[in-house]
């Protein structure tokens, strides 16, 4: 009986969807992929990907690939959404910047982590669905904007860190601007050839920028009249 209620309360305590074990094998793939950090292993394993692809893509949801997710952008790899989260180096207490919502999963993975997400997503449709999406799935720290991630969020800057998931040719200054000292920032940079940055702002203001891996996003497009 002891033995029987042990198992109920289990289950209860791990809600499981048909994609549990895909997760769970993904989440220690990546772990031996070189991701140490035990915090984003673990919102790999809690956050289901399968929700933030077209149901066209729910077979490939937990492979380690890029995948369409219509207006011909996609959600990142998850060994590169995990590498980005893990240098990202958040602390509960973090306030944090995203630019390029698209699906919202990155987002996602972020809000157990940190106190607040802020993200700005260009494309108005991906802006509406992807709010729609984690509110759904109850990810109420994460706030949406439609707008132009070359300005930043002014109103709700300085921000402990700043991720940029679309490729601009060069970090912008307003998102340097916005980020708090002691702050870090990580972006994929470049045209043709990327390469995913750190910029730490030292306390006394002073920029440090170091380049990571080489990587493939999509560009970071201009807003027209933003
Ligand atoms: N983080 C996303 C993947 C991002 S794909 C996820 O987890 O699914 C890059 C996104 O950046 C696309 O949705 C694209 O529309 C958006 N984007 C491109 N240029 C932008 C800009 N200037 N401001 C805000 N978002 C932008």
């Amino acid at each position: 009986m002891r033995a029987l209620v042990l198992v109920i309360t289990a289950a209860l305590a791990a809600p499981r969807d048909p994609f549990t074990s895909q997760r769970e094998a993904l989440a220690d793939s990546l772990g031996q992929r070189g991701i140490r950090d035990k915090r984003v292993l673990d919102a790999i394993r809690s956050v289901p990907r399968h929700a933030f692809v077209p149901q066209t893509q729910h077979p490939w949801a937990y492979s380690d690939t890029p995948l369409p997710i219509g207006l011909g952008q996609t959600i990142s790899q998850p060994f590169v959404v995990a590498v980005m989260t893990e240098l990202l180096d958040v602390r509960g207490h973090h306030r944090v910047l995203e630019i390029g919502t698209g699906s919202g999963y990155q987002a996602a993975i972020l809000s157990g982590l940190v106190k607040e997400v802020f993200t700005i997503e260009l494309e108005p449709e991906l802006a509406r669905s992807g709010a729609e999406r984690l509110r759904l799935l109850g990810y109420s720290n994460v706030i949406v904007k439609q707008g132009d991630g070359y300005r930043g969020w002014p109103e709700q800057s300085p921000f402990d860190r700043v991720i940029v998931t679309a490729a601009p040719p060069e970090v912008p200054q307003s998102l340097i601007d916005q980020l708090k000292p002691g702050g870090r920032l990580v972006a994929p940079v470049g045209r043709g050839e990327q390469w995913l940055q750190v910029i730490d702002k030292g306390h006394d203001g002073k920029i440090k920028r170091q380049s990571v891996l080489p990587v493939r996003f999509v560009p970071m497009r201009r807003g027209k009249g933003q």
